[in-house]
């Protein structure tokens, strides 16, 4: 099949640019190239340097390539940036994301993955608890609205232009190739700062010297995998939880990754940080996700990555 991906040159996006020519279909990588690389992109696929924002050249793309199904993984991805800037946010994750379901609608194609975040538009998971897909999100940041708001437009679409949509709500995702200089990613920055022999701040919980808040770590050949069944029909249902379901404090995401380096890193408390969620954890949709790579094995390829890239 002929496959379109958005945000192809980023960390995610990349990776189902390859799994999905390891399958043999035809890729194109959409991408702006605001955060992602060039370099990312494997050579057997074409890059069309374009952003999301720009109707006409997103239109012009479909129209020459004709995918018969689209990953939509381009967008504005930093929560601290969509709280102080809004409508940048909503300007690329919701009229990008508008652009490219018209075009999709528009030029026949089958069906459209869309990367949503779980850890984000379900907020404050409380204590012995998961949120499940029913649970009714609660999305706070703007980032999250925006996400949101793109669910909603996707079954508009579904029901009155035909276009069938998979909505994958990813939680923490982590693995090789994830930029450890953005303000999100916590395992590659903690990753490459442990490498270097450089001291790693952990945000308390609620109180300075606790664990550190709770996250639900998925390892990215997970949602790769996620990616291409909904791609290629193999999952009926219209939303998946794209998670691992395990809580792990950032105290023990720093011990998995010591543990995987074989070195010991200097941990600088620091206070609770303001409208972080304390408690991230979500039910996997593990039927449509094949299978969930164990914490400790995601973080060993992924220290191996950073340390091969290192050299
Ligand atoms: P990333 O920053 O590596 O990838 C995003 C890509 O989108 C980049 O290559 C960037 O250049 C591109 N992009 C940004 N603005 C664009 C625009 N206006 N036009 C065209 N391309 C543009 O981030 P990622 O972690 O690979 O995230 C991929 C998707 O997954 C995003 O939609 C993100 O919101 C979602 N997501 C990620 C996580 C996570 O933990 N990484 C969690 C939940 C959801």
């Amino acid at each position: 099949m002929r496959a379109l991906v958005t945000g192809g040159a980023g960390f995610i996006g990349s990776h189902v640019v390859e799994a999905l020519l390891a399958q043999g279909h035809d890729v194109v990588a959409l991408d702006d190239l605001s955060s992602g690389k060039r370099e990312n992109v494997d050579r057997r696929a074409r890059l069309e340097v374009v952003d999301v924002r720009d109707a006409d050249a997103v239109t012009h793309v479909f129209a020459a390539f004709r995918p018969d199904i689209v990953s939509h993984q381009a967008a504005q991805v930093s929560v601290s940036i969509s709280t102080r800037e809004p409508v940048r946010d909503a300007e690329i994750n919701i009229i990008g994301s508008l652009n490219v379901l018209e075009a999709a609608a528009k030029h026949g194609v089958g069906r459209v993955v869309f990367a949503s975040t779980g850890g984000a538009i379900y907020g404050e998971v409380p204590d012995g608890t998961r949120a499940t897909l029913d649970t009714v999100p609660l999305p706070l940041s703007p980032y999250a609205c925006s996400k949101f708001a793109v669910e909603a437009y996707l079954r508009r679409y579904r029901h009155e232009r035909g276009l069938e949509s998979t909505i994958l709500r990813y939680a923490n995702v982590y693995g090789p190739r994830q930029d450890p200089h953005g303000e999100a990613g916590v395992v590659a920055i903690f990753t490459e700062r442990l490498l270097a022999g450089q001291p790693v701040q952990v945000n308390a919980r609620r109180t300075l010297g606790d664990g550190g808040c709770v996250r639900d770590y998925v390892y990215v050949d997970d949602v790769v995998r996620t990616n291409v069944r909904a791609m290629t029909g193999a999952i009926a249902a219209p939303i998946v939880n794209v998670a691992s379901g395990v809580a792990t404090t950032t105290r023990e995401l720093l011990e998995a990754i010591e543990s995987a380096s074989g070195a010991k890193v200097e941990i600088r408390e620091s206070e609770r940080r303001v409208g972080d969620v304390e408690r991230s954890l979500l039910e996997p949709s593990v039927d449509a996700m094949g299978s969930i790579t164990p914490l400790g094995d995601g973080i060993a390829k992924t220290v191996a990555w950073f340390r091969a890239r290192g050299r």
